[in-house]
């Protein structure tokens, strides 16, 4: 099986920097790319308010969905407030995690609430900063949610009551099979990464495929999911926090 890829956004929010984020909108459309994209409910996160307001932001959002785009709901207004690194055991910062049930319940509720009202919601959550526990799982569950979109490997695998489509680079990064989700943050781009990744979309535009395709992809070859999984979640760990430890 040859590589297939998603093209994932984190941070999308009404402030953000669409002047970076039009290319990439203008080629899915031009490809007929389905990207996955994190929608902030209630941003009130300021560092994510990188440019002019887009007061249409809805009916853009709107208009993804309708052409077949994933809108997952990325937290609630994307505060950090803990420094709880989650189940996947990176980073410092938490919207979610480390948080009685009632606390995570009370913001997803509100979250789901606006993406409902605006004909949005989809059963797929993105947490903000990577970070959920095994109380966001529970809180997920029961407010219907079906996916995920992150965690190590290079196949989808079941986490809690929901499939799990792993998140392992930033960049086009691949092991030669699988599905890699690419996380790209628009607001801290520049414009040579922004070219570059577009020059690997076109290069390989038929390897695109929806986060809804992805959920369905299994491994042609028993093992080898949870194999893959363990040997990324280890080195990815080290790496990440080896990141982390120098930015400190
Ligand atoms: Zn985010």
């Amino acid at each position: 099986m040859t590589p297939k890829f998603i093209l994932r956004f984190d941070d999308i929010s009404p402030n953000m920097a669409w002047s970076k984020f039009s290319a990439f909108d203008a080629l899915s459309r031009e490809f007929n790319i389905p990207l996955l994209l994190g929608v902030v409910p209630k941003c009130l996160d300021p560092k994510l308010a990188v440019e002019p307001v887009r007061h249409d932001f809805w009916d853009v959002v709107r208009d993804w969905s309708a052409r077949g785009c994933t809108i997952a709901q990325h937290g609630y207004t994307h505060q950090y407030v803990t420094r709880c690194r989650g189940i996947l055991g990176v980073g410092n910062k938490s919207e979610l995690a480390g948080l009685p049930y009632e606390e995570q319940l009370s913001k997803l509720v509100e979250g789901k609430k606006i993406l409902v009202q605006q004909g949005v919601w989809q059963p797929v959550f993105m947490a903000p900063a990577h970070s959920f526990d095994e109380v966001t799982l529970q809180v997920l569950k029961e407010l219907n949610f079906l996916h995920i979109t992150d965690g190590y490997g290079v196949y989808p695998y079941d986490i809690g009551s929901l499939r799990a489509v792993p998140q392992l680079f930033s960049a086009p990064k691949h092991f030669g099979f699988g599905v890699y989700t690419i996380c790209l943050h628009v607001n801290n781009m520049t414009q040579r990464q922004v070219e570059n990744t577009l020059h690997f979309v076109r290069q390989h535009k038929d390897r695109f495929i929806s986060f809804n395709d992805a959920v369905n992809i299994s491994c042609p070859v028993p093992g080898i999911s949870l194999a893959i999984r363990v040997i990324t979640t280890c080195v990815l760990r080290k790496i990440r926090n080896l990141r982390l430890a120098k930015a400190d």
